[in-house]
């Protein structure tokens, strides 16, 4: 039996509240194991995180992971916020360390965690949550060598994480190299890949070339030309992300991560494919 699981963003406004609602009630039917929320630094963004995740407890039957950082907060900040999940239902946090607004150096809080290994500690203590963290199989862009993001996924797994969940990788034989490293280096937790389909290949590239994720040429020759031809392109984004998901399942991972980016077709195509639900389940509106 395979896991699924999916990603969403808060919305920012009332048209993109609709589309994440709708993805979210075409996606609920395939019966993901939990379904997570991102978060950002701001006040606002951390209020629309909680909105979203306190609307899918209330609202659906799917359970939600609440992403955290230790950006621009005091500890007690953050775990008020732990705490406010505990009260609501929550159990589940994506524990990460995050990025500064302006994207600059990583500055903690002076009263704040000083990364993910303490925030997870902080939530291993408290107790009560399943706690996945982020792992990065082509290396994190601030990493001097992936052995060090191997050794700080281990010192995340020996605080208390549960699971890890990669950056999106195109390359999929990345994903094979990084799943055994980390076995080498004696980590157990579960590694689940993160995969993200995607119909707008000139923004995939950009979020690719800001996360250090490689866009193999081959893809790249898929898409050449297509700019004015989504349809082709959405044909061609099942493809490569159905074709990836079957490797990695043929490979023996059981649980896939989709990036969904608020849009349900890909992801429900790719799942309907490759048989990771039931296939009598209809979806519904919210
Ligand atoms: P970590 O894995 O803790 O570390 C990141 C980098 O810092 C690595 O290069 C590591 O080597 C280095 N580092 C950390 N601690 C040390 C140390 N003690 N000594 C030496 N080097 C160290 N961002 C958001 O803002 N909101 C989200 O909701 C969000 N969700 C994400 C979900 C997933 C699955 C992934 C993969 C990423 C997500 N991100 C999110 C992006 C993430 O916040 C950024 O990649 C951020 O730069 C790193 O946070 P992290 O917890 O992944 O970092």
């Amino acid at each position: 039996m395979t896991d699924i699981s999916f990603e969403f963003f808060p919305p920012k406004s009332p048209e993109a509240e609709e589309k994440l609602w709708t993805a979210v009630g075409r996606l609920e039917p395939l019966a993901p194991d939990f379904v997570s929320v991102t978060y950002g630094a701001g006040g606002s963004t951390r209020d629309r995180t909680h909105a979203c995740v306190r609307r899918l407890v209330d609202e659906t039957q799917l359970k939600p992971a609440a992403h955290l950082t230790c950006v621009a907060a005091s500890r007690a900040d953050i775990d008020s916020v732990i705490e406010a999940y505990a009260t609501a239902g929550v159990g589940h946090i994506v524990a990460l360390r995050g990025d500064m607004p302006d994207m600059g150096e990583f500055q903690p809080h002076e009263d704040g965690y000083s990364g993910s290994v303490e925030l997870v500690e902080a939530i291993a203590a408290r107790g009560g949550f399943d706690i996945t963290v982020s792992a990065y199989p082509e290396k994190h862009p601030e990493s001097s060598s992936l052995q060090t993001d191997i050794d700080l996924l281990k010192a995340k797994a020996d605080a208390g994480a549960t699971r890890a969940i990669t950056q999106f990788v195109f390359d999929t034989p990345a994903h094979l190299r990084f799943r055994d490293a980390v076995a080498a280096a004696g980590i157990t937790i579960p590694l689940i890949p993160g995969i993200m389909p995607t119909t707008n290949f000139a923004g995939a590239r950009r979020m690719a070339a800001a996360c250090g994720t490689h866009v193999p040429d081959w893809m790249s020759a898929m898409y050449a030309g297509l700019e004015e031809d989504p349809d082709t392109r959405k044909h061609i984004a099942a493809s490569i992300a159905t074709d990836q998901c079957r490797t990695l399942l043929n490979e023996g991972f059981e649980h896939l991560h989709f990036y969904t980016l608020n849009q349900a077709d890909l992801t429900f195509a790719v799942c309907r494919i490759l048989g990771l639900c039931d296939s009598q389940q209809e979806s519904k509106p919210l």
